[in-house]
């Protein structure tokens, strides 16, 4: 970018960013203002929020690089509505949010039993990373049935909303499908994604205009590699080399029309399913529940008394 290039949107400041879908030319003040006001239309659009609403807002596994920055975001917006924030962490991220206490509770749960149910139950590749997937939702809601909160939200960027998709299509996981919805509900809960038109990019120039928190980025980094499990570590090494999915994931990188259109495609698909009754996945049994949720949902004590 030329040195004295000025931000398209104010014209006053200097601009450090060109927006992927717009092709804008932004200051950092301007980015964040657009970031702010794309979550405030996801989650007007998606999450049924209402005024001095509790949420409990489900942390992603894996350390992102903007995770502390977008959860200032949605703390700054759900302020105005004063909506307390409840954030349902991991322990190799508890660190991430120290600065970020006076604003949030913090709950931190222990996935890795979950996840060795998906490897016990599930053994093939296939099923296994789409069971690890339902973890997360399944852990979200669990709590909040626990806490009588009616709103989770579960961020995923739109670059990953893609690569589930793809991923479900690829490899005929139909279950991995619902994963990607922008809305679900269960049990009176709205489960919604608040970054479900944002862009990984996007988020990662956002964090950059946040550089107080890099050292803290890197040190939690460090330790959640050196601390991990190592079959969770072997199965996220796995995942990322993928070549199908990388060549994909790629494809759609370079593809914004693609990117954005395909979940349409993706429910036409789907539509002729039943659906799980948990999680909403497409299924084709009489169980009203798909195999995940079959197998897992004993292990979580308030979904599974729904069933009882
Ligand atoms: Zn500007
Ligand atoms: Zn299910």
């Amino acid at each position: 970018m030329p040195e004295a290039s000025l931000c398209e949107k104010c014209g006053v400041r200097e601009a450090f960013y060109i927006k992927r879908d717009s092709g804008e030319k932004l200051c950092k003040k301007c980015l964040y203002r657009s970031i702010e006001r794309n979550i405030i239309r996801s989650l007007s659009r998606y999450s049924g929020l209402r005024r001095e609403e509790k949420i409990l807002y489900v942390d992603t596994f894996i350390p992102n690089i903007w995770d502390v920055s977008l959860l200032k975001i949605i703390i700054k917006i759900s302020s105005n509505y004063k909506n307390q924030i409840y954030l349902l962490t991991f322990p190799w991220k508890q660190h991430f949010y120290k600065d970020l206490m006076d604003s949030i509770f913090q709950i931190i749960i222990d996935p890795v039993n979950y996840i060795m149910l998906c490897s016990e139950g599930f053994n093939d590749y296939i099923s296994f990373i789409t069971c690890f997937t339902k973890i997360r939702y399944l852990i979200g809601v669990e709590k909040a049935l626990d806490m009588n909160i009616k709103k989770i939200l579960i961020p995923c960027t739109r670059n990953d909303v893609f690569l589930k998709n793809i991923f479900s299509f690829i490899y005929s996981a139909k279950e991995m499908i619902s994963e990607t919805y922008p809305q679900r509900v269960f049990d009176e809960i709205i489960i919604s994604n608040p970054i479900y038109n944002l862009v990984t990019e996007d988020l990662i120039a956002l964090s950059l205009t946040d550089v107080k928190d890099d050292l803290v980025l890197e040190k939690s980094l460090q330790q959640f590699f050196s601390s991990i499990d190592h079959r969770i570590k072997e199965f996220l090494s796995k995942f990322l080399n993928d070549e199908i999915i990388r060549e994909m994931y790629t494809l759609g990188l370079s593809s914004r029309e693609f990117m954005f259109s395909h979940p349409n495609l993706m429910s036409k698909y789907y539509s002729r399913y039943k659906r799980c009754r948990i999680c909403s996945a497409p299924i084709d049994n009489e169980k009203h529940l798909c195999r995940y949720c079959l197998t897992l949902h004993s292990s979580f004590e308030k979904i599974s008394k729904i069933f009882r």
